[in-house]
């Protein structure tokens, strides 16, 4: 059975970009008869804010979209994360690294924004201390799956092969390794989220199945724009609408997807139930960012105009 699932962080209401990751995914699940899960990631705390979760979750049935199953929570599978980790460390799976951003920048071979890092701590043995992060010895350079928009993906095209840190400096545990955990727990059988995550996958990838868990099955979407810059909060961070059928228009608008005439005043609930019946993921190939629209810009409430 198809399972998907929607994993917002709490800090701010939902914003014209992850509604497109919403929407996205519940249709994509709904389509395949799945079910659609949320989860809200809620363990990076430094990002949190409070009051938030609830109104994302006001945003989504605002909107229709109404999830399957219980909420779930990051912040409920800590424990998890830790027995995993021990698990990792028993294997022998795992060093302490003490390098500093500066070092790793300088050591950096990449031109990307994130660097790679040349492992200068494994096999140093060097000490666990509270400012320490944990870093797996991922030797993955022959990975590869197929993204269902993006096509093939590999370490040699993300040019990614590096040890990677399941468990920050700060002592909080590192996305790469808590996403595949969390989605593990909610049985997820496939990812439909930003482009922005794609070049992260590979890692996600390899510790899923390092850790024999299930494949899973990625689509990565477009990301929202504007000025060529990322949605983000600060920049459109809030959907300033009460006109949810509108707000769901452009969404699909966004996503390429077809809409006929009579379908644009309908309540939230038909206008889903009609893109739920023409979901098409073939527009969506090879397309890794999108500009919004003057309406869409509008819904998002650039704070800069
Ligand atoms: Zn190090």
């Amino acid at each position: 059975m198809y399972i998907g699932r929607f994993a917002p962080t709490p800090s701010g209401p939902l914003h014209f970009g992850s509604i497109i990751t919403a929407l996205a995914s519940y249709l994509d699940a709904k389509q395949n008869n799945g079910q659609w899960k949320v989860r809200i990631d809620d363990i990076d705390s430094p990002r949190i804010v409070e009051g938030a979760e609830s109104l994302i979750l006001k945003n989504l049935e605002s909107l229709g979209l109404f999830w399957d199953d219980k909420i779930s929570r990051q912040s409920e599978n800590i424990q998890e994360y830790k027995n995993i980790l021990e698990m990792l460390k028993g294997k022998n799976l795992t060093y302490n690294c003490n390098c500093s951003r500066k070092q790793i920048a300088l050591s950096n071979q990449s031109d990307l924004n994130e660097p790679i890092y040349n492992n200068h701590c494994r096999g140093m043995q060097h000490p666990l201390s509270n400012k320490s992060a944990i870093r797996l010895i991922a030797d993955y350079k022959s990975m590869q799956f197929i993204d269902r928009t993006q096509g093939p993906q590999s370490t040699d095209i993300n040019n990614s092969a590096g040890d990677f840190i399941i468990k920050r400096s700060d002592q909080l545990y590192a996305y790469q390794l808590a996403v595949v955990i969390d989605d593990q727990l909610q049985s997820v059988t496939n990812i439909v989220r930003g482009t922005d995550l794609l070049s992260s996958t590979i890692k996600q990838y390899y510790i899923n199945n390092l850790l024999n868990f299930p494949e899973k099955t990625y689509m990565h979407i477009p990301i929202a724009t504007i000025n060529n810059r990322k949605l983000s909060k600060g920049n459109g961070d809030k959907v300033n609408n009460n006109n949810f059928s509108l707000v769901l228009i452009e969404g699909l608008k966004f996503l390429k997807q077809k809409i006929e005439k009579n379908i644009e005043d309908a309540s939230p609930r038909e206008i889903l139930k009609y893109a739920v019946k023409n979901w098409d993921t073939i527009p969506l190939q090879q397309i890794k960012d999108i500009e919004l629209n003057p309406n869409q810009r509008v819904i998002a409430d650039n704070a800069h105009t």
